[in-house]
């Protein structure tokens, strides 16, 4: 059984004896470089990775990986500045996880690279950048938060001991009171009172929110640039998902974190953007096909893929809902795509109720659109030029997708 006075290593890993990390404000500055940059990143599972393990429904569950490798993300370039936010919204096995679990550093891409201000985050690793960052900086700019925060807290240990541990791996200078100083104050902030009640118990003394709270507060400590906010507020009540979005909101303010925030709930997804003022990338089948402001995004979808998302979100009325449950689905298939071999052209043709020739033969690119240069999508209906316009529909006849 491990103790308070236990120093071993968590997910928020290591200091290494160059760390940088010894008061609070050490680390590495803004260098006017973005905080994250993904470039051209793909990743290939051969085999089970044990993180999709626990994951229903994920990629490599839903299908048998036998010798073809799944490919969980595609050729992915994205940003993320200071303080911004990114939420990364699809559906179970879109591979939004794996695409967060990259940008932070914790799962390595097949291809292309990934950079955290300005540093090859892998020429970090193997020790290339010594003397300018250390592979510790990178460990703690860039934190995660999972959707399960019962599991992600270690049972044995008190409240005090689980929020010390990060604070003496990163911040050794503080001392016992210090420490626990800042712990009272952040349990105060985030509304677990009487914070002083709450020092000495157990994870499973707490209810799930207030368990999310202590694992958002665990992140937070050690003052990281980046989270991933794994589907942080999926397993919690209604009631509780704004509490802890607005939470989150709260602390960004005061930390300046940038987040990205992954969903497969658009409502979830278009509060926490509309809230920070972040953009919302739609994932599909390891591709982003659609990027902008929730406004652009949920609001003037272009992407069907996005429509369809939309049009599956149930209104908050239950006797509107109620009456929509009952509508036929706009998807042309049910049958799941397989990621070990997607589909040809535009990986969403088989289920497009758009879908035409064009579409099989060719994948689309991310473009913009005329006056939103912010908003893309990647659908050849975007390019009233394409030969898409001139060729015939796959389903017999194109479909529409009914508005919410
Ligand atoms: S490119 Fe074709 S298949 Fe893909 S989303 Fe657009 S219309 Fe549908």
């Amino acid at each position: 059984m491990s103790t308070d006075d236990d120093n071993s290593t968590s997910e928020t890993g290591s200091p290494g004896s160059t760390a940088s990390a010894n008061t609070l404000s050490t680390g590495v500055e803004d260098n006017g470089e973005p905080v994250l940059e993904l470039e051209n990143i793909s990743v290939e599972f051969k085999e089970e990775p044990l993180i999709e393990q626990a994951m229903p429904q994920s990629i490599v569950d839903r299908f048998d990986l036998g010798e073809d490798p799944v490919q969980a993300v595609s050729d992915v370039s994205i940003e993320l500045g200071e303080e911004d936010v990114l939420v990364l919204l699809g559906e179970s096995g879109s591979g939004k996880t794996t695409l967060g679990r990259t940008a932070i550093g914790i799962q390595e891409p097949t291809e292309g690279t990934v950079k955290y201000r300005g540093y090859d985050v892998q020429d970090v690793e193997d020790g290339r950048h010594s003397g300018e960052i250390y592979y510790e900086d990178v460990r703690r700019a860039l934190q995660i938060v999972h959707q399960d925060s019962n599991a992600a807290l270690n049972p044995y240990r008190t409240i005090r001991a689980t929020l010390s541990e990060p604070l003496k791996l990163w911040f050794p200078d503080l001392d016992v009171n210090d420490r626990n100083e800042r712990i009272l104050s952040m349990l105060r902030t985030t509304g677990v009172t009487p914070a002083e009640d709450y020092m000495d118990r157990y994870p499973h003394e707490l209810s799930g929110g207030e368990q999310q709270r202590v694992a958002i507060i665990r992140a937070m400590l050690v003052e990281p640039d980046v989270i991933l906010a794994d589907e942080v507020v999926s397993a919690l009540d209604v009631s509780l998902r704004i509490d802890i979005m607005d939470l989150l909101v709260d602390l960004q303010e005061m930390f300046s974190t940038s987040y990205i925030f992954i969903s497969h709930n658009l409502t979830n997804a278009r509060y926490f953007a509309e809230k920070t003022d972040g953009k919302i990338a739609v994932v599909y089948l390891g591709e982003i096909v659609e990027i902008g402001t929730p406004e652009e995004v949920i609001e003037n979808p272009k992407h069907p893929y996005t429509q369809i998302l939309r049009w599956a979100s149930l209104p908050l009325d239950p006797v509107e809902a109620r009456e929509t449950i009952t509508e036929p689905s706009p998807v042309m298939t049910e049958e799941a795509p397989d990621p070990s071999d997607p589909p040809s052209g535009c990986r969403f043709h088989p289920s497009c109720p758009k879908a035409r020739e064009a579409c099989t033969r060719e994948n689309p690119e991310l473009v913009s659109e005329e006056g939103s240069p912010d908003h893309l999508s990647a659908c050849f209906r975007e390019n009233s030029t394409h030969e898409y316009w001139q060729s015939e529909s796959i389903h017999g006849e194109e479909h529409e997708i009914p508005e919410r």
